[in-house]
């Protein structure tokens, strides 16, 4: 957190040093990320993507839509817009934070965006079929992804009954666990470790983080089997 020196934020651990929450999803022939926060730029270089055909979103906070004006790189290098894919009110922030995108007077250097509603009905990009999740951050609808067998969630502290059965059988999940205190829109600690165990999902890395959780070395060795922290630059392969 900018102006703290808390142990967390002092830490010279890597797996200390978090970015904005989002993930790069590949397969053999398409490449997309889940969310452009204000980070994406600098997780885009730093993980050397030299190819990106689309961005799903999950909601429509500016932590997960903010760095979305530097896709304009890959509109440079492929010659052709970014298909974006987000629902009415993810789609509707989009056009309000970034409207000099979606005007008729555009002027050069501007990113080129193609705007893709979804719904919770699933949906494909390039050879990746997705499956969207609806949860719950308080009182706004935030859209989860499952791709085969690897489930995302971020920005959760509720799960609806028929969305739970979305979730499992999934081998991986991902999922939000800020702290452990209590908040009003994010799963704690605790929270997130009862949900994988309801769901009954193998193996599972927690994600938004805040500094406030500790030291990552610290409250990894206190999670139980098959839990873990995730940590920036985390990678999944999948058969
Ligand atoms: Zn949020
Ligand atoms: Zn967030």
């Amino acid at each position: 957190m900018i102006g703290c020196d808390c142990e967390v934020c002092s830490s010279t651990d890597k797996k200390d040093k978090r970015l904005r929450a989002s993930i790069l999803v590949q397969s053999a022939k398409t490449t997309l990320v889940v969310d452009t926060g204000p980070d994406f730029r600098y997780q885009m270089l730093r993980q050397k993507v030299k190819h990106l055909d689309a961005v799903v979103f999950t909601h429509p906070h500016k932590d997960h839509l903010a760095g979305l004006d530097d896709v304009k790189a890959y509109n440079f290098h492929a010659k052709k817009p970014m298909n974006l894919y987000a629902d009415s009110l993810t789609e509707e922030a989009l056009r309000r934070d970034f409207y000099y995108a979606f005007t008729d007077t555009k002027y050069p250097g501007i990113p080129e965006l193609k705007l893709n509603t979804i719904t919770l009905e699933p949906f494909v990009v390039g050879d990746i079929p997705i499956v969207p999740i609806l949860v719950w951050h308080l009182k706004m609808p935030v859209m989860g992804f499952r791709f085969g067998k690897f489930t995302y969630i971020t920005d959760a502290n509720r799960i609806e009954e028929t969305e739970k059965e979305k979730i499992r059988g999934s081998e991986v999940m991902v999922l939000n666990a800020l702290r452990k205190q209590k908040h009003i829109s994010h799963f704690t600690l605790e929270e997130a470790i009862a949900m994988v165990e309801e769901l009954k999902v193998p193996t599972a890395y927690f994600t938004h983080i805040s500094h406030q959780l500790g030291l990552h070395a610290e409250i990894e060795s206190e999670l139980p089997e098959g839990i873990h922290l995730a940590y920036d630059g985390l990678e999944l392969e999948f058969k």
